[in-house]
């Protein structure tokens, strides 16, 4: 199904919690609504359900104007993050309800129930109630009871938030695998940015009650629009003055404030580099063991950088000085944002995004 959201708003009393949001969706894409808590991702969710009226603007499904019509008309399904299965019912039960509401025939129900049980990995456990279930097959079976009526929009909220880490990472991959197979328009919700990054098409960055940024996860990453974006994206350090550091002096004004992450910072010996007036100097303040790579502090004045260093190279040690290269920064100020490559390594001319 195809989305369009045009001028979306929603007040809660005087609260303001979804402004003038718009967006389009294509068929078929599998779409994050990621932010922070209470900025709105659930609301703009809920409209699109139906399960909240809308202040303001048109919610628009394969062309038409979808506002007025109740949550059973618009051809949705729904998942959410308690689970939400009827007790009392067996998992073929909770997978059929919705289609005996719809008042399928029985051999119908009883043909989609059994290739609902295969799609989501539950053959053998039809019969089992939910308490007999771990927490991700309570959730397939959710995901099952959601399809079962063929919706043409599935609409996730923190569908594995209550789901323990490695099951959770499981049941991502099987989500995106399952939507590619059956090109479902979907979107979840959440707020871990992993799992936006892993499994989405495309982004949407909700910050009080605004879309900050739309786009692909790759996209998002490498040009964030807004210092929120930015720093909500990945792992990163906010410099207070980058006109203090090497490469980035006299291009930008004293005062500027800058985003840098851990991959765009090198740290090394004297020896390591070839643009050492490129370098900074700096002392290793911790470090820490991430499995796959070091995490490392670094101080240089009075900025604390982050860095990764590959577990191939020497180890460093607390109190170690370093030289540390800065390849770019995302500079901002309070009404724009632009990336900047280290002008003494390279290009010397910002580039405005
Ligand atoms: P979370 O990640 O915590 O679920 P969210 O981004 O989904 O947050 P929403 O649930 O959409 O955010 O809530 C946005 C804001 O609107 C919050 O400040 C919330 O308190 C408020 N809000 C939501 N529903 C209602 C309601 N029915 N009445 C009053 N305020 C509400």
């Amino acid at each position: 199904m195809h989305i369009e959201v045009r001028g979306l708003n929603k007040k809660f009393g005087d609260f303001q919690a979804v402004a003038d949001v718009n967006f389009e969706i294509e068929k078929g894409q599998l779409i994050g609504l990621l932010g922070p808590s209470g900025g709105g991702k659930t609301s703009i969710l809920r409209m699109l359900a139906g399960l909240e009226t809308v202040d303001d603007g048109d919610i628009v499904f394969h062309g038409k104007r979808v506002n007025d019509l109740p949550p059973q008309e618009r051809g949705i399904g729904f998942v959410f993050q308690n689970y939400a299965l009827f007790k009392h019912m067996t998992v073929a039960e909770n997978i059929a309800f919705g289609l005996e509401v719809k008042k399928w025939s029985k051999q119908k129900i009883k043909e989609r129930v059994a290739e609902l049980v295969d799609l989501t990995g539950l053959s053998g456990f039809e019969k089992r109630y939910p308490h007999q279930l771990s927490g991700g097959q309570r959730q397939r079976v959710a995901f099952a009871r959601a399809l079962a009526p063929e919706p043409q929009l599935l609409l996730l909220d923190e569908p594995f938030a209550a789901i323990d880490a490695k099951i959770r990472h499981e049941l991502r991959s099987w989500l995106r695998e399952m939507i590619d197979r059956l090109g479902i328009t979907s979107i979840f919700v959440t707020h871990d940015q992993d799992e936006a990054i892993e499994v989405a098409d495309q982004i949407m960055i909700i910050n009080k009650g605004r879309l900050e940024q739309k786009g692909t996860p790759w996209e998002i990453y490498k040009n964030p629009e807004s210092p929120f974006v930015a720093s909500f994206i990945g792992e990163s350090t906010i410099i207070e003055d980058v006109s203090a550091l090497r490469g980035f002096g006299g291009s930008a004004e004293p005062g500027t404030k800058a985003l840098i992450r851990p991959e765009y910072v090198e740290i090394g010996k004297a020896s390591d580099f070839e643009l050492l007036s490129a370098t900074e100097t700096g002392r290793v303040r911790h470090i820490h063991f991430r499995g796959s790579e070091w995490l490392v502090e670094v101080q240089i004045g009075a900025a604390k950088l982050v860095t990764y260093r590959s577990l191939e190279k020497e180890i460093l040690q607390p109190g170690d000085e370093v030289r540390v290269l800065i390849h770019r920064a995302y500079l901002f100020n309070d009404t724009d944002s632009w990336v900047m490559e280290n002008k003494l390594k390279e290009d010397p001319m910002p580039v405005h995004i």
